[in-house]
């Protein structure tokens, strides 16, 4: 049955902020479709949560052209969610996809080239039945092709109306320096910089928030809870249902460490005294910094879900509360 949106969802109970320099507006959560959306996850859950999320202000949905597993398994599933619950809604999405790692067999399925991005591009549109995506990133700089040619083909994708923006993804400073001037000059501003930014991983804040700022582009952090370690589920060992115990998971067991893990206890009674759990705090400290647009929260349930929506009721942070977290944090990022 087709689902009926809450009629109150874009009533207070999300924020939406513009993207670097654009008219275009996102919500400070958006929900990635990385882990828990293939054809190895629940597709009621994965159901449940896409409904959750749209009922509560979560307007942009992340996609890449390999999530799953299998790969591609979170496009088509996503588009069978799209078309089983949601039509006449599309207008109110911002979906996003990617290309760039390894996607399919042969010397073209993987890396940054034109070939792989504009066959990536409508693959990923028939896999989902999309007519076109929002945002269409590079997923990464691949070391080889140059800038210039990955660019012009970000550049002809939205002149040919597959994507309506262009965006990138973990790119070296100096070759998003590159990227950024690339796309101005052919009026394809880059709309939105994502990367890996949590209180556990700070490599963005030397140099990649300033220079997308200056740019004008927006900024969107992946994995802002470090994949589940910035939340409750580690503090007591790894339980069975995580990412880090799933052979699917990217979260590896050896990444869960001692420290990050006493590090993540501290992080918890400081999130206790501001009435928040670990995750919600972890999401608010990364959406303090104006220069971020927005966090990209993966979930496996909608409990889940639910804990990091409410982050949004309390993004401030005092002066001191930031001094204790800033002593706990310089002990795992030395
Ligand atoms: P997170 O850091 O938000 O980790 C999500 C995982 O943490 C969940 O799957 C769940 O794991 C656990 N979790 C989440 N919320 C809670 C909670 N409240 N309580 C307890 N556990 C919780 O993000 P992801 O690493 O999933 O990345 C988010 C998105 O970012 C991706 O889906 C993708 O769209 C994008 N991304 C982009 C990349 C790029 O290269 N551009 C790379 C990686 C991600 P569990 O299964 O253990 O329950």
């Amino acid at each position: 049955m087709e689902h009926i949106p809450a009629a109150d969802r874009y009533q207070q109970k999300m924020q939406y902020k513009y993207c670097g320099n654009s008219g275009l507006m996102l919500p400070r959560i958006s929900l990635g479709l990385w882990h828990n959306f293939g054809d190895v996850d629940n597709f009621g859950t994965a159901t449940d949560m896409i409904k959750y999320a749209f009922d509560n202000g979560v307007t942009h949905f992340d996609l890449a052209n390999n999530y799953g597993p299998s790969p591609g398994s979170a496009e088509a599933n996503f588009g069978k969610i799209l078309k089983n619950n949601f039509q006449g809604y599309r207008d109110e999405m911002i979906i996003s996809s990617k290309a760039g790692h390894s996607m399919w067999n042969g010397p073209y399925g993987d890396g940054s080239s034109r070939k792989n991005l504009m066959a990536s591009i409508d693959q990923s549109l028939r896999r989902t039945g999309l007519e076109y995506f929002d945002i269409f990133y590079s997923h990464r700089y691949d070391g080889i092709t140059p800038v210039e040619e990955t660019m012009q083909a970000l550049v002809d994708i939205v002149k040919q109306g597959k994507a309506l923006y262009a965006g990138i993804s973990k790119y070296p400073p100096e070759k998003a320096k590159i990227a950024y001037e690339i796309l101005k000059s052919n009026f394809v501003p880059c709309l939105i910089y994502q990367d890996r930014y949590s209180m556990f991983t700070r490599e963005v804040e030397t140099e990649t928030l300033q220079l997308a700022a200056d740019q004008g582009a927006g900024v969107i952090a992946f994995s802002p809870l470090a994949q589940g370690m910035l939340t409750n589920k580690y503090l007591h060992g790894i339980p069975e249902n995580s990412r880090a115990a799933k052979s699917t998971g990217f979260l590896q067991k050896d990444q869960v460490t001692e420290d990050k893990i006493n590090a993540a206890r501290q992080l918890n009674e400081i999130a206790l005294c501001r009435k928040q759990t670990l995750a919600q705090m972890a999401l608010a400290w990364v959406l303090k910094d104006e220069r971020v647009t927005s966090v990209i929260v993966g979930a496996s349930s909608v409990k889940q879900l639910t804990d990091n929506l409410e982050s949004i009721n309390n993004l401030n942070f005092g002066c001191e509360e930031l001094n204790v977290i800033e002593n706990i944090l310089v002990q795992i990022n030395k």
